[in-house]
């Protein structure tokens, strides 16, 4: 694998043997075998087509805030998103992003023009093609209401832009979650605003985060999804939950939703922490939580 990459890509842009405990926001996971990170759009097509035609699956990684890492490592490929792909560009109320800008970096080039829209996505800590695959969201703002078009490479490296509509958006989920598609950037249209009026909205979006998250300590922000017609982080915490521990990973005693690294946790920690979580919500409500974030092996 390594050599055919070699043939590709240049050899300092693929990273062997990588701690992934240094590239999540959990904190945690073993190394990586391979992570090859591309420069641009042609290198990329490159990558997956080597991977099609060698049968061989693939991760795509961000900003890594969304994932649980196994203990054991990954055998499989991953192909980083990372700093070549963060470019943001702005004409008139529309940004062109790549999927690697920070979605932090987005909200504040957009308050820097007075576009007003993106403010909910600026506490967000992944990257842009992070939060389109899962139409992340915050305070009542979701990808959905400001991407205007999306582009992504398919797997057998075909390049493709597609509507908002085509992206059939819901939940946390979009069409190309659970596919081998890797998003390479997209438009996002805002409206003219009053800098000032953004600004203190994201001040006061990022204190309120401050207050009620455990944004101090490692996580991958809410562990679990919202049920319908409910909170997981009530639930959790009305099931008795706030603050049981196992290892090093701990339901957040600031919010029931998050579970956190207080220190040394494994993935395993977290797993288990997550099944008790599980089990004990559905025994006392008789809801079974769905998790949020990614498990890879
Ligand atoms: P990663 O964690 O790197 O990957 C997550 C998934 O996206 C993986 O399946 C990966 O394969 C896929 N992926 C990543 N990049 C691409 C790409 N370019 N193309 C295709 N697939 C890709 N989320 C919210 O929605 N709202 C919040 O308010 C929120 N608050 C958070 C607070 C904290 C403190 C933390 C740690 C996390 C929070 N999150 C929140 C979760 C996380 O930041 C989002 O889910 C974010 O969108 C993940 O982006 P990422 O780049 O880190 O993705």
């Amino acid at each position: 694998m390594f050599n055919k990459l070699c043939e590709v890509i240049e050899r300092d842009r693929i990273a062997t043997n990588v701690p992934m405990s240094t590239l999540t926001t959990f904190k945690t996971g073993g190394n990586a075998d391979i992570i090859v990170s591309p420069q641009n759009n042609e290198e990329l097509k490159n990558i997956v087509k080597l991977f099609h035609e060698m049968k061989s699956p693939y991760y795509v990684l961000g900003n890594g805030s969304n994932l649980l890492v196994s203990d054991n490592g990954i055998r499989t490929p991953i192909i980083s998103i990372g700093k070549a792909f963060s470019s943001v560009e702005i004409f008139e109320n529309c940004i062109t992003a790549k999927a690697g800008a920070f979605l932090s970096s987005v909200a504040r080039k957009a308050r820097d023009n007075s576009l007003t829209g993106f403010e909910f996505a600026a506490g967000i800590p992944g990257s842009l093609g992070g939060a389109l695959v899962m139409n992340a969201g915050a305070y009542g703002g979701e990808m959905k209401d400001v991407v205007e078009a999306v582009s992504f490479i398919d797997p057998s490296g075909e390049e493709h832009i597609v509507t908002c509509e085509e992206m059939e958006f819901s939940y946390r989920k979009s069409a190309l979650s659970d596919t081998d598609c890797i998003i390479t950037g997209a438009t996002i249209t805002l409206e003219k605003g009053d800098v000032e009026e953004i600004d203190k909205k994201m001040n006061e979006l990022a204190s309120k985060r401050r207050e009620k998250q455990p944004v101090e300590m490692p996580s991958a922000g809410s562990t679990f999804k919202r049920p319908r017609g409910n909170f997981a982080g009530t639930l959790i915490e009305n099931s008795g939950l706030k603050g049981r521990t196992i290892g090093g990973a701990q339901v957040s005693e600031k919010h029931g939703g998050f579970i956190v690294n207080k220190g040394g946790a494994t993935t395993k920690d977290i797993c288990d922490l997550i099944e008790v979580v599980r089990e004990t919500v559905y025994e006392k409500h008789g809801i079974l939580l769905e998790t949020e974030v990614k498990y890879w092996e």
